[in-house]
């Protein structure tokens, strides 16, 4: 009968790593048109590596690094826990105790104020704003962007880093386009990076977007959803705009952030994102069977 089947299904799609959070969203999940995915944490591992750094003239390295550690152990971004680790692993300890009146700038990066200095770390978004507040700018990107300077005299420092697609990505989108189901990457970071993984992936994501703010993310969504049925999938702070509009926003259950996972209409349990299109074939199958 038709609970005993979605009840199986749901069953199914837990124990194979995905939480749905209710029965309709299996109905969803079968009709689904198209698949958003974030990039960093979602496609990419989110696990980053420092590769480079190097510092203006006039600042040494090793203030540079306590300043960037003691700010970035305020922020919970991945980018964050690379580059504490990688003072650490150039023995600077880092302060937080130091940092006043902290700030977040989702997709941006962060900014605090140490040793009467303000200190703002991030993309090249940041840099505009450390050159608008007159403020000293530490560039963080990915080596697969050039280097773009934030804004004259204000940079200090650039940082590179790396990040890897997670295993299985490329056969996750694959599999979509078998199951005649589109994908778009969404992505805060810059679209030299963002080219750089679809590269990586043989180019076959249908449709990438690079350079968004949270809000963007979301009012994509909500074009998309115009088109057919929507699923988005992210871990962070700054996808939940984007979850809460999707049909089904699926959040990252592992690595993702609270809010995501609060946010979400599922919780991919492993961060195995080829589940999501495993998923998508077992509710075409129950769904298939209740008509
Ligand atoms: P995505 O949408 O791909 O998950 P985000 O929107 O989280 O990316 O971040 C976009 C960019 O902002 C990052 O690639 C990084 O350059 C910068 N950024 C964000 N937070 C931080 C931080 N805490 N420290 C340094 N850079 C940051
Ligand atoms: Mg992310």
């Amino acid at each position: 009968s038709t609970p005993v089947a979605i009840f199986c299904a749901l069953t199914k799609a837990a124990i194979s790593g995905l939480l749905l959070k209710g029965g309709d969203y299996l109905e969803t999940l079968s009709r689904i048109k198209t698949v958003a995915f974030d990039k960093t944490g979602t496609i990419t591992r989110g696990e980053f590596v420092v590769t480079d750094f190097s510092s203006a003239d006039e600042f040494n390295n090793e203030t540079l690094l306590y300043w960037i550690s003691s700010i970035e152990s305020k922020s919970s971004h991945p980018v964050a826990g690379a580059l504490v680790e990688y003072a650490m692993l150039n023995s600077i300890k880092p302060v937080p105790e130091n940092v006043e009146n902290f700030q977040n700038f989702p997709g941006e990066g962060i900014f605090g104020r140490i040793d009467g200095k303000d200190i703002y770390i991030g993309n090249r978004r940041i840099g505009l704003r450390a050159v608008c507040e007159r403020g000293d700018c530490i560039q963080s990107h990915e080596i697969s962007s050039s280097k773009k300077q934030c804004g004259g005299e204000t940079l200090v420092g650039v940082l590179s880093l790396v990040d890897a697609c997670r295993t299985g990505a490329l056969e996750a989108i694959e599999e979509l386009k078998l199951l005649g189901v589109r994908s778009v990457m969404l992505t805060g970071d810059t679209s030299q990076v963002a080219m750089y993984v679809q590269s990586q992936l043989n180019n076959a994501i249908d449709i990438v977007h690079a350079e968004l703010l949270p809000h963007d993310k979301a009012k994509i969504i909500e074009n998309l959803k115009k088109e057919g049925p929507t699923a988005m999938i992210g871990d962070g702070i700054n996808d939940a705009p984007a979850l809460a509009t999707a049909d089904i926003g699926i959040s990252m259950g592992i690595s993702g952030s609270a809010l995501a996972n609060e946010t979400s209409h599922a919780i991919l349990m492993s961060n195995d994102i080829r589940k999501v299109p495993e998923a998508i074939r077992l509710a075409r199958k129950t769904t298939r069977k209740l008509i």
